[in-house]
């Protein structure tokens, strides 16, 4: 049986360089008019009784190549389970052995987190008692730009991520916030709050296995001073939806490539900051690590200087524009090394109790903010 490396489904990313006897060569494809990548997934049939070694030769040619040391590669048998693998990372080349057990394998840079699910999400999502789902627009390609809505209170909430759709972790995230949404502990929070949900704000990235872009090459991320229906038809949709409303508290959803922690970014450098307004941010994240050992406030991104702000970026943009409480969570590629799982690493199972965790901690505070 020959083997057959195949990436031509939703979320896939891979090419063949060469195959030779048990020797995989690949490299990752990037996002589209655009020079990102570093997302892969793709299958692999034929293999069962072999054990294969897969190179990716162009590993140190990726986005950031300084995400690969003390990387694992995600591999399944069934598509459930995402355990890491041994992985190395050397002259540029990212490389991992297989010995497969059945005809076929996955592998993937994190757990997956296709559009597929995206869709049977918003369909579970959308019929749970006192949601309202609203398509607020439509891509590039033409998906629609999904928004779920709960809650009676005054106080305007808006989550939204996977604006990087390499960031697969992301939609873990939205899934267990969701679910904890629409259970009854959010009771207290949606009294107070009305939670508007973007769980995917890159649908086409996702589809065509980008990492950070959308149909059109654009970084969604560097959008929010003014975007536009040729370029970015993907935020300007959830902006004008979130001028409608206001914005009092906002997270943004992400990954990171390199650090091996949750950790969240704020907003200091905007115009308009003050030590008030930056204090509400701050208290946030201690109270999320006294709340889960899944968070931590050591390790992180360098703070901006004062009036330094990239006000293009969504969490900078809504601080300034409406005087949000606004944040990025970013979740690692690697394992968050402060409360490690030596077998799956940060997972999506993870994930999704990180964004639980979250939201209790929003509920817990969300007068104080
Ligand atoms: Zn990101």
């Amino acid at each position: 049986m020959s083997l057959r490396i195949n990436a031509a489904f939703d979320g896939g990313n891979i090419r063949v360089v060469a195959i030779d006897g048990d020797q995989v060569d690949l490299e990752i494809v990037p996002d589209r008019d655009s020079d990102f990548f570093q997302w892969f997934y793709f299958r692999v049939a034929g293999a069962r009784g072999r054990t294969l070694r897969f190179r990716i030769l162009n590993a140190g040619q990726s986005a950031y190549p300084f995400g690969w040391p003390g990387y694992k590669v995600r591999a399944s048998a069934d598509r459930v389970h995402w355990p890491m693998i041994e992985t190395r990372y050397d002259d540029g080349v990212l490389s991992f052995d297989w010995t497969a057990e059945g005809d076929l394998a996955w592998f993937a840079y994190f757990e997956p987190y296709p559009m597929e699910r995206h869709a049977s999400l918003v369909a579970r999502i959308a019929q749970a008692p006192g949601v309202t789902h609203r398509e607020l627009g439509q891509s590039l390609d033409g998906q629609a730009i999904d928004c779920l809505t709960i809650g009676t209170g005054p106080r305007p909430v808006w989550i939204y991520g996977r604006q990087h759709p390499g960031e697969s972790m992301t939609e873990w995230w939205m899934e267990g916030a969701l679910d904890w949404l629409i259970g009854p502990e959010a009771a207290p929070l949606l009294a107070k709050a009305t939670v508007h949900v973007v769980p995917n704000m890159n649908p086409d990235g996702t589809r065509r296995g980008h990492l950070r872009t959308n149909a059109a090459g654009v970084n969604l991320n560097r959008e929010w001073a003014a975007p536009s229906a040729e370029r970015s038809p993907e935020v300007l949709c959830v902006l004008a939806a979130m001028d409608e409303t206001g914005v009092d508290v906002a997270m943004d959803v992400h990954g990171d490539e390199a650090i091996p922690a949750n950790f969240l970014a704020g907003f200091e450098g905007i115009p308009r900051w003050t030590d008030a307004h930056g204090a509400k941010f701050y208290e946030y994240g201690r109270r999320l690590a006294a709340h889960t050992p899944d968070f931590q406030t050591e390790k992180g991104y360098p703070r901006s200087a004062p009036g330094q702000a990239n006000l293009t970026m969504s969490t900078n943009q809504l601080a300034e524009r409406f005087g949000a409480v606004s944040m990025t969570i970013e979740m690692p590629f690697k394992d968050h090394d402060p409360n490690p799982d030596a077998t799956y690493g940060w997972s999506g199972e993870r994930s999704q109790r990180l964004g639980r965790s979250m939201l209790e901690t929003l509920a817990q505070m969300i007068d104080e903010l």
